[in-house]
């Protein structure tokens, strides 16, 4: 690059120090940070690159092959590549890899699959479902009627009978199964057959645990359902994005719907990028770190219990521990806060049958799939719980508030503990 070139095009660092400075520091806060929000993770380097390419200028409304656009030489075959990708990955007939992001992708299934005003069913969001499942204050809630079902009082977990009896009650056009906060497998093949029995369109939202699925250790909701939605970004490890799976019957309808019926230019930028995240977890190392995933949450709930925390449905088949904070005489959102500032970072969560409000809820929300990033196994799980339990234990001594000195010294023991897995992509 020549001088001039350069002085008319500098680098971030030059063209905008304070935008430069604020990047950096984010790159060193998750490094220096025990990651444990269940919805994040560490994108590779190569996604990285491939979100920050060339492809942020191009429009290409349509799909390859039949675009409004001029210029589709290379942003065809790639978003070629990013389809074939996904449905090997997950053994589906029909791929759509343009939705922005998890909440758009459901809208677009909802637009493809139910008449405006339809009545749609889905896990409640005080249970650990998702506002886009029909949650009064969505679009999803708004636009359609939506009933909910939730868990059971006794143990937690999701109630079949009540699943059903519902479903023959309300005979929705359409049934959610998938969560964000939900520590327990789902069985698809049970949701399947309440959806024929009432014809449903059965519709499963792995989310968060896309990446389990693709590394098989959760079951494939694939076989069961009208179609599939998830994020890229979570336990599935790429960009920041959507991705809907489908039967072929309704490749068309899904495809409508997403363009032009909700969305406008694709973003092919984080296409490129789900192309190389979608690479990534086809190669056996993704199925040895999707089984690592589970294994450090189940030791990490382990390491909890015997420290006196109490875990939602007692433990996790997954990748997220639910923890209820009420013998620990703290709310989740005080202790997220106050472990924060000691360098670890989850969030305040509701637990079912909260007694507390949502923006001030009894428990706390942990997720495993950036430290097994960093290369962590079940050996470092212990540490975790330990910095976790001390933080707690201080903040709860303190009305919720932990000290300067306090805060500080535990930042350092984190950082030090951290200094041994690198944190991939920064
Ligand atoms: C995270 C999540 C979404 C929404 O994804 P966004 O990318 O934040 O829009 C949808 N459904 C479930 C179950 C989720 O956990």
């Amino acid at each position: 690059m020549s001088d001039a070139q350069r002085e008319r095009d500098p680098s971030l660092a030059v063209s905008d120090p304070a935008v430069h400075e604020l990047l950096l520091a984010e790159d060193r806060r998750q490094r220096d940070s025990i990651r444990l929000i269940a919805s994040e993770n560490y994108a590779s380097k190569a996604v990285l690159e491939a979100s920050a390419s060339s492809l942020t200028n191009k429009y290409a409304e349509g799909y390859p092959g039949r675009r409004y656009y001029e210029g589709m030489d290379f942003v065809d075959p790639l978003e070629r590549l990013a389809i074939d990708r996904a449905k090997q990955l997950f053994g589906a007939e029909h791929a759509n890899v343009q939705p922005y992001s998890g909440s758009p992708a459901n809208l677009a299934v909802l637009l493809a699959l139910v008449p405006p005003g339809g009545t749609i069913m889905g896990l409640s969001l005080p249970a650990g479902g998702h506002l886009t499942h029909g949650w009064k204050v969505s679009a999803t809630g708004i636009y359609y009627k939506s009933v909910q079902y939730g868990v059971r009082e006794s143990d937690h977990r999701i109630d079949m009978d009540q699943v059903r009896e519902m479903a023959r009650e309300h005979q929705p056009k359409l049934i959610w199964v998938g969560h964000s906060a939900y520590p327990r497998e789902l069985d698809f093949a049970a949701f399947a057959e309440v959806a024929a029995e009432v014809g449903a369109h059965l519709v499963a939202d792995i989310a968060h645990i896309s990446g389990l699925v693709a590394g098989g250790v959760h079951p494939s909701p694939v076989p069961h359902c009208a179609a599939v939605t998830t994020t890229t970004h979570k336990t599935l490890r790429g960009p920041r994005g959507g991705l809907i799976l489908s039967r072929k019957e309704f490749a068309k309808k899904i495809d409508k719907a997403v363009f032009p019926g909700l969305q406008g230019g694709p973003h092919n930028h984080t296409t490129a990028a789900k192309a190389v995240a979608f690479n990534e977890a086809l190669q056996p190392e993704f199925k040895t770190y999707a089984a690592q995933v589970v294994t450090n949450a189940k030791a990490l709930g382990e390491a909890l219990l015997s420290r006196g925390f109490e875990l939602i449905t007692g433990g996790t088949d997954n990748h997220l521990l639910l923890v209820d904070l009420t013998n620990r005489g703290i709310s989740g959102r005080v202790a997220a806060q106050a472990l924060n500032a000691c360098g670890i970072e989850l969030n305040g969560n509701s637990i079912p049958f909260d007694k507390r409000k949502p923006f001030d809820p009894s428990g706390i929300r942990i997720g495993l799939a950036s430290l097994t990033s960093r290369g962590m196994g079940v050996e470092h799980m212990d540490a975790v719980a330990g910095f976790i339990d001390a933080g707690v234990r201080e903040a709860a001594a303190h009305e919720g508030a932990v000290s300067d000195e306090f805060a500080q010294r535990s930042r350092a023991s984190v950082a030090e503990f951290l200094a041994a897995f690198p944190a991939p992509g920064l």
